[in-house]
């Protein structure tokens, strides 16, 4: 893979940070960049990362990228990634030039503010803990749908309004990153967030030194399973720095339940909080939440565990709550459930919540599913 032909225009709201991957365009569009320091390619090496390991490429860079990240990619993170996805050739990233590009003594920090469980709880906690905050972050690389294929733009505009409105009432800038990185990516690679989102505070250019990545999990739930980099994102993200930019996981030792206890009273979470996965059918419902995909029952259930969720009443639909509750714990019961899902599950059972209609519920689930493989 070669990335060549490095540009810059600045426009008057946005900027396009621009190059070619063996010919075809690869860019981000940004709100806000540092414009006064030479053009490197690192933000473009570190969203082709997953790329990378998917093809078994080097990346070769016809320009220059900053010589801190260089190493750090071809002696320590490129290892490491190969390892975890049992890759025995060895892969380098090999630019023409190196230097320590950005001289910056300052020490700008930012986070993204999706609205969802962790970066909300990663906000308050910054302010919990008086650690300045300068700048929040709203990215589209690709997690608004765009790798599923539709309504990505619509599901993108309605997210990033609500995210404007809450950054405005915390009371700090939002810087507004795009990309089109992520659709090179194909096959098991493509749950490449971290470094995407990675990527986009990198094409700030300095703007941004210390970036701090909302992970999913909690250090106690990550793992080494190769693909989807949310899984071990915590081990890894600390090795991925330059001259000039660092970045780490936040909220390491709270899982998602304590998150959603950690924000259930947090003014900004009652008001924004966006976790549903249809943000078309909410649109369509003119609610923050659609209430009926999985993740909003088990956010709403989560929060009802902690006596909470009248206080979400603008952001979930309680009557679409009160209807579908009972199906989606029958539901979760009768599978296998993911991480999330089971720390959530755990707690109900905990907390004797499972009713004996839910129970039965999932009886009928688990035999209609044993009725239908026998007939198969
Ligand atoms: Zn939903």
């Amino acid at each position: 893979m070669i990335l060549s032909d490095i540009s810059l225009q600045l426009e008057k709201d946005y900027s396009k940070l621009e190059c070619l991957l063996d010919g075809n365009s690869i860019y981000f569009t940004l709100s806000h960049i540092n414009s006064n320091i030479s053009l490197v390619y690192d933000a473009f090496v570190v969203a082709l990362l997953p790329l990378l390991l998917e093809k078994q490429e080097n990346i070769v860079v016809q320009g220059t990228m900053d010589d801190v990240l260089c190493k750090q990619l071809n002696d320590v993170l490129i290892p490491r990634l190969c390892q975890v996805n049992k890759i025995a050739i060895t892969l380098k990233v090999i630019p023409d030039v190196t230097e320590n590009a950005i001289a910056l003594n300052k020490r700008v920090n930012a986070t993204g503010l999706s609205c969802g469980v962790d970066s909300l709880a990663t906000v308050k906690y910054f302010f919990d803990n008086d650690i300045g905050l300068d700048y929040l972050t709203f990215f589209d690389a690709g997690s608004h749908g765009i790798y599923n294929g539709n309504y990505a733009k619509e599901n993108y505009e309605y997210r990033l309004k609500n995210s404007e409105r809450a950054a405005t009432t915390i009371g700090l800038p939002l810087v507004k990153v795009k990309t089109n990185a992520h659709s090179f990516i194909r096959g098991s690679f493509e749950s490449a967030h971290s470094f995407l989102n990675i990527s986009c505070s990198l094409a700030t250019l300095g703007l941004i030194n210390k970036y701090h990545y909302a992970s999913a999990y909690a250090v106690s739930q990550s793992n080494f399973k190769p693909g989807d980099t949310s899984n071990f994102d915590n081990f890894l993200l600390p090795l991925l720095f330059t001259s000039y930019f660092n970045t780490h996981s936040t909220l390491q030792t709270k899982t998602r339940l304590k998150r959603i206890s950690y924000i259930q009273h947090y003014d900004v979470a009652n008001a924004y909080l966006d976790i549903c996965t249809n943000s078309i059918l909410a649109k369509k419902m003119n609610v923050r939440n659609c209430t009926s995909c999985d993740k909003c029952l088990r956010t709403a259930a989560t929060l009802e565990l902690y006596d909470s969720l009248s206080r979400f009443d603008k952001v979930f639909d309680l009557n679409i709550y009160h209807s579908k509750i009972d199906n989606y714990i029958a539901k979760l019961i009768s599978k296998k459930v993911s991480i999330h899902e089971r720390e959530f599950l755990d707690s109900w059972l905990k907390e004797n919540k499972i009713t004996t209609l839910q129970y039965w519920k999932a009886f009928k689930l688990i035999a209609k599913r044993v009725i239908s493989t026998i007939g198969s």
